[in-house]
């Protein structure tokens, strides 16, 4: 068994997450090795859609969002053409008078908190996006979401924090992690001050314990159509239909690429762990789609993949310091927005280390959050963890 140098910090998992706070460690001057099993920028990274959006679920997935969002805004003008950065917007499709009432709620919401929004009534929303059904109620028009290509995002921080003095250790699997050591599947061990755990869906396998599970998702992309969408289109409905307990759901979701391609999602699934497609899930989301985009059945698909998410009981991420073992931060549990909050995450983790005040409040996202204590406060003696939130559609 070799053993390495000591490292400031060791960050488990190369996508975009892991790059992220290796890039943002590595900024602030501390000495970073990141460690990918595959590629940098594979697991959800490289399944995922690439919509940066501000979400108002609740006031923390808000907070991390918009920061986040602004992150995006600010890194935009530097990275490469490669990473396909775009602010498209997004609709959010009101299908009838009780969707655009909460097209209009939503409005008021982000409005209050200088989110540049607005509404579109059925003739603008028409106009906007001819390709819609005719008949939709309207929508609500976020300005400023983005559409990124996460992938080569993640490359591209990773390769940021290599210049600034970080290891990259790419075709190393970690074994485990804890008291300041990380091994490898080879026996050789990384030694680090912290140790930052960012390995997306599969951090529970390293981690037993932690509140974390594998939520997985369809996409489906077509060949090259360019204008046939404008926007980043989603359903409202999924309000409709946001106390169902069913597991498995899917929801209307079409992105434009730069290539003129379209990205049709999406789906969402528990307990279904193989990666697989599945043939009734893909129908029925396509099936969704086609209520929106009638003409989508006669566009050529090229590829269907799967892909986890890294799911929370309370949908909001894991970021901060594990609650046994002092050496360990985790950076998981992003579920469908670990594209748009990977560079919020990696500066709080940042700040952490560094100890420097964030820039948004920290403690609903710290891993504590589940622990028993908390919970007997929050809860009562009840430490079952209720998983029946992360069941609801997010729309994304
Ligand atoms: C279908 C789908 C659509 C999505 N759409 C969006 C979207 O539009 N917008 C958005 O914001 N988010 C979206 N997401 C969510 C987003 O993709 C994830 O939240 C994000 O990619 C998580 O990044 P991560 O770095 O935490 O995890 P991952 O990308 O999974 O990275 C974890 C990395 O760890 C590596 N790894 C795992 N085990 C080991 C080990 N033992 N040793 C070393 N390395 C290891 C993996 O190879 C992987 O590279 C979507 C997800 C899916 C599945």
């Amino acid at each position: 068994m070799s053993v390495s140098e000591m490292y400031d910090v060791a960050v488990a998992g190369g996508g975009i997450v892991g790059a992220a706070c290796a890039y943002a460690c590595a900024r602030r001057g501390l000495n970073v090795a990141l460690i990918e099993r595959d590629v940098l920028g594979s697991g959800a990274t490289a399944a995922g859609m690439g919509h940066v959006v501000v979400m108002d679920d609740s006031d923390a997935q808000f907070a991390l969002t918009r920061y986040s969002q602004q992150l995006w805004k600010s890194i935009a003008p530097t990275l490469p053409a490669s990473t396909e950065y775009e602010q498209r917007g997004t609709l959010w499709i009101a299908a009838d008078r009780e969707e655009m009432e909460a097209a209009e709620r939503k409005f008021a919401w982000y409005s209050e908190r200088d989110v540049s929004c607005r509404i579109l009534t059925t003739r603008e929303l028409q106009e906007e996006e001819p390709n819609l059904a005719p008949g939709l109620a309207g929508a609500l028009l976020v300005c400023e979401d983005g559409v990124v290509y996460p992938p080569t995002v993640a490359l591209e921080l990773a390769r940021r924090a290599e210049r600034q003095g970080a290891t990259l250790l790419v075709g190393h699997a970690v074994h485990s992690v804890g008291q300041n050591r990380v091994v490898l599947d080879n026996g050789s061990e990384i030694r680090a001050h912290r140790i930052v755990l960012a390995l997306g869906a599969d951090s529970a396998r390293l981690r037993p314990g932690i509140p974390v599970r594998k939520r997985k998702g369809h996409l489906v992309i077509t060949d090259r159509y360019p204008g046939y969408v404008r926007h980043q289109l989603v359903e409202l409905g999924y309000l409709k239909s946001a106390h169902s307990v069913s597991t498995d759901s899917v929801a209307f979701n079409v992105q434009p690429r730069q290539t003129g391609q379209l990205l049709i999602g999406s789906s969402r699934q528990f307990g279904a762990e193989h990666p697989q497609v599945d043939q009734p899930i893909l129908r029925s989301m396509l099936a969704r789609a086609a209520v929106y985009l009638p003409g989508i059945m006669r566009l050529k698909a090229i590829r269907v993949w799967t892909g986890f998410r890294a799911s929370t009981p309370d949908k909001l991420p894991l970021i901060g310091p594990d609650t046994s073992d002092p050496s360990l931060l985790l950076a998981t549990g992003h579920e469908g927005l670990g594209i748009t909050t990977s560079l919020g995450t990696a500066e709080l983790i940042a700040d952490i280390l560094t100890n420097q005040t964030s820039a948004i409040a920290r403690e609903p996202y710290l891993p504590s959050r589940y622990t028993p204590e908390h919970q007997d406060h929050t809860q009562g003696e009840n430490h079952e963890l209720d998983w029946s939130h992360a069941g609801l559609d997010d729309g994304i």
